[in-house]
Formats: structure tokens, C-alpha cells, sequence
């Protein structure tokens, strides 16, 4: 049974170490890779006095020292993968390898005087965000802030389709969005391996990561980005959660389909509703109101949700209706509140009138 703070040493010599996170993921994969001089490290976690620990524990009994770590690669700048770089790089003198678009994102999250979590907390007010879930949301946002401390100080940037060498192979990088901008997938088609971070998961789909201010289709552009994957030839995929996997096209596959069913389900949730929904009231309707103890699942359920609702909006099947502060009757803080309800293409479909009766 695999469990966080385990490691499991696969044929090919890499050691997959699964490094403990706080929340309902459990732990995310790092994958260490001999090198032949010493050893690259994909991804190495969130920082956490736990995940501090696992490494420690795993390294000591693996025999490897920290100085043998030569490069640290990471796929996306999301704190589960990201946030341990600054600590290990001051271990092991190793250079962070990330792409320019991960950098950039980071900085703007994290980086010092950053206005992200304040535009995002608007946003999802805007989206209907109840005021009493405004104060969890911002304690989540503030308290993510030491999980990715320190920065790394060096950094050398990655360009997709640009070889990458580390782990004794040439690597290429692929370009992969929706999931997080600027995320990489690295792929060895020697061998017909893999690493696909948070791209494509096996049991459990990639968080949809809409944000302020980003990509405002980043369904649409995810799975244009499964598209450019399902034909890669992988004999195994070694994914940032869970455990690797075979039979990676059949996998894309099962992926794009949930999530058409779920559009669906959402343009049947708007048409029943008889009334326009923010994206708030269509989490609820999907994910259950118990999201509200927890702003960490609440956040990516909300942008999930955001980044169903603008795929529906753009294939025409939903429309966004914006209140504006007169006449509004709940009204977000500052800004218009957007809902939506089902097209006239969708109402004249089923003759659903705009008020959401019958015809
Ligand atoms: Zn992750």
C-alpha cells in the first residue's frame, strides 16, 4: 500500500519519493534520478517541517548525500511541486530548472508585495463568493506563503521543445496548459517514458487552474493541450500524485470524456436552476456545501468551476449575466456579480424561457 513519506525504488533505478502534503492529496511524486555523478530531483514537494523530514529520512537511507544532488526539475511552479526548491537548492548548491512562464507565475503569487491573493479574493467575490468565506479564503492564501519559502536563488530557465539532459537522458520538454501556465511535461522517447507532473493523473483529474488575470479559457486550452499528448508513444508515465501508470493514451482519453460529462451536467444544473447561478452556487451544486470548512478545497473547486462555466459561456451553451450595483440584488463587493444561465440557443433548445420556466 503506497502511503505519504514512502519511497519505492522502480526497475529503472529512479526512486519515487512520495513526499507528504497537508491536504486531501496526501503526497506528491518526487522522482530522483541517477545521473551517473549524482542525482536530478523532479520536483521535491511543499515545504513542510514534514516534508523536511521525508527527505532527510530518504536520502540518509538511500545513501545519498545532499551535495550528490546535481539538478533539481521542476514541471509547474504549484507549491506541492515548487516549494521545496528554495530549501534544497541552499542543501545542495543544485541548479532549479523551470520554465520562464513558471517563474513569472510564482513571483506573481508569492513574490514580495504581490496583489495576487487581493485580485483573487475579488474574483471569486465576483463569482459569488459568500463575505463569511472571505476571511478562511484569506488565511488559505496567506498561510501558502511559508510552504514556498525560500525562493530559489538560481534559476535556469526551460524551454519547451529545447532537449533537456538530466537522469542520464536527453529530455523533451512539452508544453502543457490549463493545469498551471508554463507547465512542463518531460518526455524521453528513447524510452518511451514520461514525467507528466500534473498534466495528465492517473485516478484523479488535474485541477482545472483558473485564475485573475491568466489564461481565461484554461479548459479549452487543457485540453488542446491533451490533444498534443495523447499521441506521444509512453511506455510508462511517472505523474506528480498517485503512482506511475500505463496505457497513457487510453488515460487522456478517460480524462477529456469527464470532462464533457461534466459540462453537461453544468448546462443541466444552469437549465434546472429557473434562475442564473453564480459560479459559487454551481460549486455548491457540484462539490456539496461541505466545501465551505475547507477554503484550500473550496478555492480550487471555485476555480474549477469558473473554468467550466467560461467553456460552457464560449461553445455558446451558458451566458454570463453581470448586476451591476443598482437593482443588484446580491451584490459582490465593489464589482458587478456574474451568474449565469443557459444561452438562448440552449433555453430555445429545451423552450426554456429566459426566467427559467417552461415555454
Ligand atoms: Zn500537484
Amino acid at each position: 500500500m503506497s502511503e505519504a513519506g514512502t519511497w519505492t525504488r522502480h526497475e529503472n533505478g529512479w526512486v519515487q519519493l512520495r513526499v507528504p502534503l497537508p491536504f486531501s492529496l496526501k503526497w506528491v511524486n518526487s522522482y530522483v534520478l541517477p545521473d551517473g555523478a549524482g542525482y536530478s530531483v523532479v520536483d521535491p514537494g511543499l515545504r513542510s517541517a514534514d516534508a523536511e523530514a521525508c527527505w532527510e529520512a530518504a536520502l540518509g537511507a538511500l545513501g545519498i548525500g545532499w551535495r550528490d544532488v546535481t539538478g533539481i526539475v521542476l514541471t509547474h511552479h504549484h507549491p506541492d511541486h515548487y516549494g521545496l526548491s528554495g530549501w534544497m537548492q541552499e542543501r545542495t548548491g543544485a541548479s532549479v530548472y523551470l520554465s520562464a512562464e513558471a517563474r513569472v507565475y510564482a513571483e506573481k503569487l508569492w513574490g514580495e508585495g504581490e496583489t495576487f491573493s487581493d485580485e483573487l479574493i475579488a474574483a471569486f467575490r465576483s463569482y459569488g463568493l459568500p463575505e463569511k468565506l472571505v476571511p478562511a479564503m484569506q488565511a488559505h492564501l496567506e498561510g501558502v506563503k511559508a510552504q514556498v519559502n525560500p525562493p530559489p536563488r538560481e534559476v535556469r530557465l526551460v524551454e519547451a521543445g529545447a532537449p533537456l539532459a538530466f537522469g542520464g537522458a536527453s529530455w523533451t520538454p512539452i508544453a502543457g496548459e490549463g493545469h498551471a501556465p508554463g507547465h512542463l511535461s518531460y518526455y524521453d522517447e528513447a524510452r518511451g517514458l514520461l514525467l507528466c507532473g500534473d498534466q495528465v493523473l492517473p485516478d484523479i483529474t488535474p485541477n482545472i487552474g483558473w485564475m485573475p488575470d491568466a489564461d481565461p479559457d484554461p479548459l479549452g486550452a487543457f485540453l488542446d493541450s491533451l490533444e498534443a499528448l495523447r499521441p506521444l508513444e509512453v511506455a510508462r508515465a511517472y505523474p506528480g500524485h498517485r503512482d506511475p501508470f500505463d496505457r497513457f493514451g487510453e488515460r487522456v482519453e478517460a480524462i477529456v470524456a469527464h470532462h464533457e460529462r461534466r459540462l453537461r451536467r453544468m448546462a443541466e444544473l444552469a437549465a434546472e436552476a429557473g434562475e442564473p447561478l453564480s459560479a459559487f452556487e454551481m460549486c455548491e451544486r457540484l462539490f456539496g456545501a461541505r466545501l465551505q470548512g475547507n477554503a484550500h478545497n473550496l478555492r480550487f473547486a471555485m476555480a474549477e468551476t469558473i473554468a467550466h462555466l467560461v467553456r460552457l459561456e464560449r461553445s455558446g451553451r451558458v451566458e454570463r449575466v453581470e448586476e451591476s450595483a443598482d437593482g443588484a440584488v446580491r451584490q459582490a463587493v465593489g464589482k458587478p456579480l456574474i451568474r449565469f444561465r443557459p444561452s438562448e440557443d440552449m433555453r430555445q433548445a429545451v423552450g426554456t424561457k429566459a426566467d427559467g420556466t417552461t415555454a
